[in-house]
């Protein structure tokens, strides 16, 4: 039995495990040398005094232990409890005392018994966490970084530290005090302005400064007297730390982007308390997550000030810049964003657009309203973006006629799912290229009469046969030039009949072969470049006749004028998909690949007006697509640069 008792209290020797007994009638307490130790008191035998053993108890604590213990007695239950006990130093210990009762023969308590040990790094650990579980809450619930660490700073304050404090550097790179937390105001107050009136020495070896430095923590358990001796320089400074009282400092660097940008600062002072390994750990671990924290809002602030100068740059767009989620022509379409320039350019508010949906279409003339939903829908599921034109009626009923470039958005799939543009008002552009059409109208059949009169009289002086050879020969090149000005201004009307929707077909049903052989002949009769003919249709189109021939006149005389150093054109007839496909291909100069999408556009031309090698006005081709498209038919080219052209269209036989 007593072998057993010395083995029980080696091992609690080893485990730094106390015990106690009460013996409840007599009121004697018996520790065990463990507990003496563990509760910073001395025993006379073993026994202490009943009144006197919770001297060293935490005062904050000592009422929950006298409670604690009168309730077990009362309910005859166990014990369990955690409390502090105060060191000599005036730091303190955690410690967990677990008991029991034991009762008499009668059935009365007689005893209680039970261990005691030090809980302290334990409760240290769980109560870094929480800390740091509520350090974390304060970091990510503001955008606004100093009310944030001033939060955090007063979160450490005062269990944790008795001081803690965060510098930063400013945007001119001085170090900046921005948060500061102690249980005194006043000493907050106090700390606040010894700052601001002391200049910090940035180039001190320790300290705020060095940490700020070299981004390495540094971390002082015990501040002693040789310490401040060594580092302070004036009697000034002695005083300060004196006031202070610094038991223990941990300064840890806050960084973002790889950068140090300030340090967080843990003082205990009047506490006592010693920092150990795992405030350290905790305080790194708190710099981690309030840099993070601070780089998000320098970021969020970036992201801001990026969002107001794009806003200011966009409100000063002269034209509606717009961005909308889901298909235009859906009348689920969302606006999600549209300038000011709308109120100003339609009267609607911006909050009109944005509220209700589709709300672009809806102010569309009707008239346009049909062609404008599809043009957009089109562009929306093309992926690639494009440009429309309608009419806007404004709230007042003005009509605005408005030119809308957009650019699709996709999701990662490459889905489109919105589109982003600017819709500019093009009322005044229109007006003037209105008059244009306008003049070119009136200006072409002024001119058709005397052309058309020229060409009577030259004809008849041809006839008059007294004409010598030389003069002769004269009003044979006065003729030719005559042909070319007739062309043009047949071009110049067609050009405005076309703008003016007047352009009548007068169709019959007639071969496409005939019409491609005569054609080839009375053309091959004006050039040197030999013309052939390759392949035979028999079926035949339903058109105007003069205009399709318009059309192939207008591709064989380009395809001489586009080839000066080629000898051979091949016309190519077949029939392809229910269509008769012709097909004029020249060896000539050919068009680069970024003309392509324009070369049918009304006065579009590769080569500009100062190039004299090819002389004209763009305004063939534009003819030409006009005619087939209103055949019903195709109009396309292939080309090479420097190797040659193909010109094709193609027209529904007639089955
Ligand atoms: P024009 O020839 O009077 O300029 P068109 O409308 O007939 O007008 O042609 C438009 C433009 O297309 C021309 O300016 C020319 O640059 C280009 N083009 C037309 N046909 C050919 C061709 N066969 N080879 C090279 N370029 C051509």
């Amino acid at each position: 039995m007593q072998q057993y008792k010395i083995r029980v209290e080696h091992a609690q020797k080893a485990g730094n495990i106390g015990v106690f007994d009460v013996h409840l009638s007599s009121h004697t307490v018996w520790w065990s040398e463990e507990q003496a130790l563990l509760m910073e008191q001395p025993h006379k035998n073993g026994y202490v005094d009943y009144k006197h053993w919770a001297t060293h108890v935490h005062e904050d604590d000592k009422e929950m232990v006298e409670a604690n213990f009168k309730r077990i007695l009362k309910e005859q239950s166990c014990l369990d409890e955690e409390f502090r006990v105060m060191r000599p130093d005036g730091s303190y210990k955690w410690v967990r005392c677990k008991g029991d009762i034991i009762f008499n023969s009668e059935g009365k308590p007689e005893h209680l018994v039970g261990v005691c040990y030090d809980i302290t790094d334990r409760k240290q650990i769980s109560d870094t966490l929480e800390f740091l579980n509520e350090a974390s809450k304060i970091l990510s619930s503001s955008l606004d970084y100093k009310t944030t660490l001033q939060s955090v700073s007063s979160l450490a304050v005062p269990h944790i530290a008795d001081w803690c404090s965060v510098d930063m550097y400013d945007r001119n790179g001085d170090v900046q005090l921005v948060a500061v937390a102690h249980k005194d105001p006043k000493k907050v107050k106090w700390a606040i302005s010894l700052r601001k009136n002391t200049k910090t020495d940035m180039s001190a070896p320790t300290g705020l400064p060095h940490v700020l430095r070299t981004g390495q923590t540094e971390y002082y358990p015990l501040i002693t007297d040789e310490m401040i001796d060594a580092a302070v320089k004036t009697k000034k400074e002695r005083d300060l730390i004196n006031k202070i009282g610094f038991t223990s400092i941990i300064i840890v660097p806050l960084r973002s982007k790889g950068q140090i940008i300030g340090a967080i600062t843990l003082v205990t002072a009047e506490s006592k308390r010693r920092f150990t390994e795992i405030d350290v750990h905790m305080a790194e671990q708190l710099a981690t997550r309030a840099s993070l924290a601070i780089e998000n809002t320098l970021l969020y602030d970036d992201v801001k000030q990026e969002k107001e100068r794009l806003n200011n740059l966009v409100s000063t767009v002269p034209g509606v810049v717009w961005e909308a989620w889901g298909n235009p022509s859906d009348k689920s379409q969302q606006i999600n964003f549209v300038n000011t320039h709308v109120e100003k350019m339609l009267g609607y508010t911006v909050e009109e657009w944005l509220n209700t949906p589709n709300f672009w279409l809806t102010i569309v003339h009707p008239e346009d309203k049909e062609r404008a939903a599809k043009e957009t829908a089109k562009i929306f599921k093309s992926g690639k973006g494009g440009v429309s034109r309608f009419r806007w009626v404004a709230k007042t009923g003005k009509v605005i006629y408005v030119e809308a470039q957009s650019y699709v958005v996709k999701d990662a799939n490459g889905t489109p799912i919105g589109m982003r543009g600017v819709t500019m008002d093009i009322s005044q552009r229109m007006e003037i290229e209105r008059r244009k059409d306008e003049f070119i109208s009136m200006a072409s059949h002024e001119l058709k009469t005397p052309i058309t009169s020229i060409k009577v009289f030259t004809q008849l002086l041809q006839r008059k046969l007294s004409l010598d050879p030389v003069h002769k020969k004269f009003l044979t090149r006065m003729e030719s030039q005559i042909e070319k000005l007739t062309n043009l201004v047949n071009d110049l009307l067609d050009v405005s009949k076309i703008q003016a929707g007047k352009l009548e077909l007068r169709k019959e049903v007639f071969s496409l072969q005939d019409l491609v052989k005569d054609t080839v002949e009375n053309i091959q009769a004006t050039t040197s470049h030999a013309i052939k003919l390759k392949g035979s249709v028999r079926k035949k189109v339903d058109g105007d006749k003069d205009r399709i021939e318009q059309v192939l006149i207008n591709f064989l005389t380009n395809a001489i004028k586009y080839s000066p150093d080629a000898k051979d054109i091949i016309v190519h007839i077949r029939t392809n998909n229910q269509q008769v496909e012709v097909g004029v291909q020249d060896f000539g100069v050919g068009i680069p690949a970024e003309h392509k999408e324009k070369i049918f556009s009304r006065f579009y031309r590769v080569y500009d007006n100062h190039d004299q090698t090819f002389p004209g006005l763009g305004m063939g081709l534009y003819i030409s697509s006009v005619i087939i498209k209103r055949h019903q038919g195709k109009i396309w080219f292939e080309s090479e640069p420097n190797k040659g052209s193909t010109f094709y269209f193609s027209l529904p036989f007639v089955s």
